[in-house]
C-alpha cells in the first residue's frame, strides 16, 4: 500500500487494523545473485539501490538481528556535509542530495529536517579552520554561511556567549544540514526494497564463507547455507569479526559511543549546534527533548552501553556551551558500535578475495552517509567497478598513505 493522505484517512477510519505488513518476512533461498549482510542503514539502502538502480533483484539482505537494531537506530540523526577534503566533499553532499529527495522516493515518512548544522568557533585559530573548510565546501557547491558572535546569539540566546573560559566568537552554519529520523531511515529503505523482491532476512546471522580458490561462492549462516558469488559487507560496529571469517584483518578498531536524551521542554534549540571547545553536539527532537552527544568511551568494545565517565564528560560539555542544560534531567542513554578507522574515513572497495566486497568504517559519521553508501556500494557489486565518488575510499590507503584525514589527527601506518 502507498502511503498517502487518502491511505493516512482511510486507516485512521477504521482503527489502524489495515495496514499491511512493511516488507515479508521471506525464508531464505538457497541462492542468490547478490548477498548483502547487515541489515543496517548501509546494508538496506545498497539492496534498494541494486534492485532500483542496477536491476539486480535477486538479492537478500542477511541481520543477525532485527532491521533498524543496530547503529542506524541508536545515532543521534545527524545529516551534513560541511567536509574540507576532497574524497569527502563531494561524497556527502552527493548524500545530502539523496536525503533531499529520498522520503518521495522511498514514499515513507523519514523527518528530514534541514533546520541547519552551526559549528561554533571560540579562537582566531578556529575561525580561520573554520572559513578555510567553508571556502573549500563554497567551491564544491555546498552552502556555507559565516557567522559572527552577533548572528550567532541571534539564533541562538541561550549560548553561554561570553563564557570567560570558552567565549564564543562565532560559527560555520549550514543551513541545509539538519536531522533525520534514523531507524525510519531502514524501516523506509526495507520497506523500497522489499516491494522491488529483495528478500530482507532477519535473524539470520552470518556464520562464515565458502570460498573456492580465491572466490566467494556463498555463506554460512544461521539459517543454512546460501550461495552467492557476490557478497557485500554491511556490517558497521561488526565489520573486523565478520571480515576475520573470511580470514581478513580489517584497518578497523571498535569503540562504544553514547547518545543521550533530555527530558521534553518547550522549543529551544533551533537546529543542530556543536561546541568548539569539547566535543559536544545537540539538537532537538520534535517531542521535546534534547539530544546529544560527545567523546567515544575511548576503549575497545563490542557494548552496546557506556560508562559514567563520559557521561559525566559530555554533559560538562553541554552546560559549559548551554548552562539552562544543568536545570534539565538526562532521561536516557544507550551505546552503539563504531568502526573506526585511523584516519576517521570509510572503506567502500574490492577485498583480496574475489566476488567479496567491503562497506565499513563508518566511524561516528556513517548515519548522514547512508544514502551515498548505498548507492556507490550498489555500483560496486553490480559493475565490480567503483563509483567515481567512492574512488578515495580504498582499502590500501593506510598501505600507500592515501589517507583521508579530516582533522589531521590519525596514525600514519605507511610512514613506519
Ligand atoms: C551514539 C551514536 C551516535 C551517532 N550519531 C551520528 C550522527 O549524528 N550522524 C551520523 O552521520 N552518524 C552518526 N553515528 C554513526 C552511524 O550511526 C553509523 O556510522 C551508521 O549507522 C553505520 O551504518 P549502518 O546503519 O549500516 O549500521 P548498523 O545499523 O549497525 O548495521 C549493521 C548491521 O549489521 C548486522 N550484523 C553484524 N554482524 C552480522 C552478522 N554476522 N550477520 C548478519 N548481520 C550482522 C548488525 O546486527 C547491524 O544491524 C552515530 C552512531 C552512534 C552509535
Amino acid at each position: 500500500m502507498r502511503h498517502s493522505i487518502v491511505s493516512l484517512l482511510l486507516n485512521a477510519a477504521t482503527g489502524h487494523r489495515r495496514w499491511p505488513r512493511m516488507w515479508r518476512d521471506p525464508e531464505p533461498r538457497p541462492h542468490y545473485e547478490a548477498i548483502v549482510v547487515g541489515g543496517g542503514g548501509h546494508g538496506l539502502a545498497t539492496a534498494y539501490y541494486l534492485a532500483k538502480a542496477h536491476g539486480v533483484r535477486d538479492v537478500a539482505v542477511l541481520e543477525k538481528g532485527w532491521i533498524g537494531g543496530g547503529n542506524v537506530g541508536r545515532n543521534t540523526t545527524i545529516i551534513r556535509s560541511n567536509y574540507l577534503l576532497p574524497g569527502n566533499v563531494s561524497f556527502y553532499e552527493a548524500s545530502l542530495r539523496h536525503w533531499e529527495g529520498l522520503e518521495r522516493e522511498l514514499n515513507f515518512n523519514a523527518m528530514v529536517s534541514q533546520r541547519g548544522v552551526l559549528n561554533l568557533y571560540h579562537s582566531d585559530a578556529q575561525r580561520d579552520a573554520i572559513v578555510r573548510r567553508g571556502n573549500a565546501m563554497r567551491l564544491h557547491g555546498v552552502d556555507a554561511e559565516l557567522l559572527d558572535a552577533h548572528e550567532v546569539r541571534r539564533i541562538a540566546p541561550f549560548l553561554a556567549m561570553d563564557d570567560a573560559r570558552f567565549p564564543i566568537r562565532g560559527g560555520l552554519l549550514q543551513p541545509r544540514g539538519g536531522t533525520v529520523r534514523h531507524d525510519a531511515v531502514a524501516w523506509g529503505y526495507a520497506r523500497a526494497a522489499d516491494r522491488l523482491g529483495v528478500d530482507v532476512i532477519q535473524q539470520c546471522e552470518l556464520l562464515g564463507f565458502e570460498i573456492e580458490r580465491g572466490r566467494v561462492v556463498g555463506v554460512r549462516t544461521s539459517r543454512g547455507r546460501i550461495g552467492a558469488r557476490r557478497i557485500g559487507l554491511a556490517c558497521a560496529g561488526h565489520s573486523s569479526q565478520v571480515a576475520a571469517l573470511a580470514g581478513l584483518t580489517l584497518p578497523i578498531e571498535t569503540h562504544v559511543l553514547q547518545a543521550f536524551v533530555s527530558e521534553g521542554v518547550k522549543p529551544l534549540i533551533p537546529g543542530v549546534i556543536t561546541f568548539g571547545a569539547g566535543h559536544f553536539y545537540v539538537s532537538q527532537s520534535d517531542k521535546g527533548g534534547l539530544v546529544f552527544g560527545g567523546d567515544l568511551d575511548g576503549y575497545n568494545s563490542y557494548a552496546q552501553r557506556g560508562n559514567l565517565p563520559t557521561v559525566e564528560d559530555v554533559c560538562e560539555s553541554g552546560v559549559a556551551m548551554i548552562p539552562a542544560m544543568s536545570r534539565l534531567r538526562l532521561l536516557r542513554s544507550w551505546g552503539g558500535r563504531m568502526d573506526m578507522t585511523m584516519d576517521g574515513s570509510p572503506i567502500i572497495d574490492r577485498t583480496p578475495i574475489e566476488g567479496l566486497y567491503l562497506n565499513a568504517g563508518w566511524c561516528y559519521g556513517g548515519f548522514k552517509a547512508t544514502p551515498a553508501s548505498g548507492w556507490c556500494f550498489a555500483h560496486l557489486l553490480a559493475t565490480g567497478e567503483s563509483h567515481a565518488l567512492a574512488r578515495a575510499y580504498r582499502l590500501d590507503r593506510f598501505a600507500t598513505g592515501h589517507l583521508i584525514d579530516e582533522k589531521g589527527q590519525g596514525a600514519h601506518p605507511n610512514r613506519q
